[in-house]
């Protein structure tokens, strides 16, 4: 299965990767989560990209195409695996065409996550992550048992520097104006499937799987 998840910040990506990667046992292959790495790290990739995530920014192509082409040729995603956050631009999309060509791989579905603006401002202001395992939670609409610690493993919750309020403004800009042509682009190819994101997360589930599996 090799999936491609879209849609706009705080639409649900990670939170669904979660359970597509339990079930299909393939791996996540998030580029916000390896640069999130790489500023934790402290390394010079790391530095140059948290210049552009804390502006709500993208992190130029090159580099970003560059991790990606790294990570999709290891052994373990010869099988499968989510793309989650990738492409975002017009070169980044062309670029995975000429990976996935290289590596003989045929995406089974790109998986577009929709939801209003309106609702995106809430969603990410109110996303916690966990410090330990990564695993996503919101203190509204799927908090933790106990407030701040993680249900999974016990670690600490925190907020991410670049889910403020200001800087989700300009993540939705740059979603527009960059982003949301790739949506043209997969229909024309015929591996666009639309997915309502404004319901509950085990809805959205249902629906992401049972677009997967009619493509199988
Ligand atoms: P993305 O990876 O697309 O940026 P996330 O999966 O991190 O989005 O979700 C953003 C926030 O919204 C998180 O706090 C998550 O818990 C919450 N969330 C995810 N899916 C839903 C949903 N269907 N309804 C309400 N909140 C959701
Ligand atoms: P995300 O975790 O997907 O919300 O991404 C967090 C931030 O990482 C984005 O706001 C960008 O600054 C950067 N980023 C993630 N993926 C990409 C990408 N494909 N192209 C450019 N920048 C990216």
């Amino acid at each position: 299965m090799y999936i491609l998840l879209m849609g706009p910040p705080g639409a649900g990506k990670g939170t669904q990767a979660e359970r597509l990667i339990e079930e299909y046992k393939i791996p996540h292959i998030s580029t916000g989560d390896m640069f999130r790495a790489a500023v934790k790290q402290g390394t010079e990739l790391g530095k140059e990209a948290k210049r552009y995530m804390d502006a709500g920014g993208l992190v130029p192509d090159a580099v970003t195409i560059g991790i990606v082409r790294e990570g999709l040729a290891k052994p373990e995603c010869a099988k499968g695996f989510i793309l989650d956050g990738f492409p975002r631009t017009d070169e980044q999309a062309v670029a995975l065409d000429d990976i996935l060509n290289g590596l003989g791989i045929k995406m089974t579905g790109v998986i577009n996550i929709v939801v209003p603006d309106a609702d995106l401002v809430s969603r990410v202001t109110g996303r916690r992550i966990c410090k330990n395992c990564g695993a996503t939670y919101h203190v509204i609409y799927n908090p933790s048992k106990v407030d701040g610690v993680c249900d999974k493993c016990g670690g600490t919750l925190y907020q991410r520097d670049d889910d403020k309020e200001e800087t989700v403004k300009n993540r939705l800009n740059a979603y527009h104006s960059q982003t949301v042509p790739l949506i043209e682009y997969y229909k024309q190819k015929g591996v666009y499937e639309e997915i309502n994101g404004k319901q509950d997360i085990d809805k959205v589930y249902a629906d992401v799987k049972s677009a997967l599996e009619s493509r199988m």
